[in-house]
Parts: C-alpha cells; sequence; structure tokens
C-alpha cells in the first residue's frame, strides 16, 4: 500500500513539526514565524506494510496580500488535489478565522482526519473534549486525533488512522 497525504492548516499549527517526526528526518523547515514552509516539502515513511507519502504545505492566509502569500496558497490548493488523505491540523483549544478559512478549502471527497496539535498544551481534559466537539460539528471529518507533534505523542495513533486509505 502506497498513497498520498497532505498535511495543510493556518501558519504555526505545527505543520512541518509533524511531517519531521513522522518521517524522522528534519527535512522540513520549522520555526515561529509565519510563512517559513514556502514550497511544498514531501517526505516518506515506510513501514512493513505500507508507505505514506506526507507532503507539507505552507500556511494558508488571505491576511497578507501579495504575489509571494498568492503563490503560497496556490501551492496548497494544488496539494489537495489528487491526494488520498488529508490531515487538517488545529492548535489545542484555537479555532481562529484563519483556520476556518483553510477550512473552507478541504475536499468533499477525499477523508480528512482532524488532527489536533500541541496537545502538551492543553491541561484540561473535558475542555479538550469539548473543542474537538465543536470543532467536528463544522465538517463531516472521517476521525480526529489529538498529538504532540514536538514531542511526538501519539504519532504512531495517528498513522493506524491514516493506514486505511492508503
Ligand atoms: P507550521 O507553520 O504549521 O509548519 O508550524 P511549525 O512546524 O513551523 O511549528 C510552529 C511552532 O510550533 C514551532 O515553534 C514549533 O516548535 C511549535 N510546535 C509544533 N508542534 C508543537 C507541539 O506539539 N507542542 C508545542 N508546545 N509546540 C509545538
Ligand atoms: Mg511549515
Amino acid at each position: 500500500h502506497c498513497g498520498f497525504v497532505a498535511i495543510v492548516g493556518r501558519p504555526n499549527v505545527g505543520k512541518s513539526t509533524l511531517m519531521n517526526h513522522l518521517i524522522g528526518q528534519k527535512i522540513s523547515i520549522t520555526s515561529k514565524k509565519a510563512q517559513t514552509t514556502r514550497h511544498r516539502v514531501t517526505g516518506i515513511h515506510t513501514d512493513d506494510n505500507a508507505q505514506f507519502v506526507f507532503v507539507d504545505t505552507p500556511g494558508f492566509q488571505t491576511y497578507h496580500k501579495g504575489a509571494l502569500n498568492e503563490t503560497l496558497n496556490k501551492s496548497v490548493k494544488d496539494s489537495l488535489a489528487n491526494v488520498d488523505c488529508v490531515l487538517f491540523l488545529l492548535e489545542a483549544m484555537r479555532f481562529t478565522a484563519a483556520d476556518r478559512e483553510v477550512m473552507a478549502l478541504l475536499p468533499k471527497r477525499t477523508p480528512v482526519i482532524l488532527v489536533v496539535n500541541k496537545l502538551d498544551k492543553a491541561k484540561d481534559k473535558a475542555a479538550l473534549d469539548a473543542f474537538i466537539q465543536t470543532v467536528k460539528a463544522e465538517f463531516p471529518f472521517a476521525s480526529s486525533e489529538v498529538v504532540s507533534a514536538k514531542h511526538g505523542q501519539r504519532l504512531a495513533e495517528l498513522l493506524e488512522q491514516v493506514r486505511p486509505y492508503l
């Protein structure tokens, strides 16, 4: 089994950090600054019976105008075409206008997994559950997972959620 998995979300949710951890290499630049990822970056995670081809994307945003931003946004839209599964990343306890803009681009025919990142920052479990329910009410996600990309928490579980779509 082999499939393409796009990682999308607004700037700074942790897309590149997730990609690097999933493939075990620092292939994509991570930073606190928005728009550090300026090109699609592809990395492969291979295990006994599958190859996951992850596509890290620039953070989609419309509040910055200009040619660079338009190129970045087009690149995000292109990445969503012809993949087998999409990971839509959010930061735990944060669901902003910028997140909703990305959500509006999500494909309807491809399975989209809601990935709530920065689990290490969310101390209140009940509040986190309520947060996830709120987000799930806005889009027909195939499933959801809570992870910490930085600390490598629950990434194996995330891979198991992706596996059926490869
Ligand atoms: P991107 O713009 O979505 O690609 O985000 P990056 O991967 O560049 O990460 C943005 C910032 O969030 C960096 O400072 C990361 O170290 C931080 N970050 C990413 N994942 C986590 C996490 O699980 N927990 C915490 N606390 N910080 C994280
Ligand atoms: Mg990035």
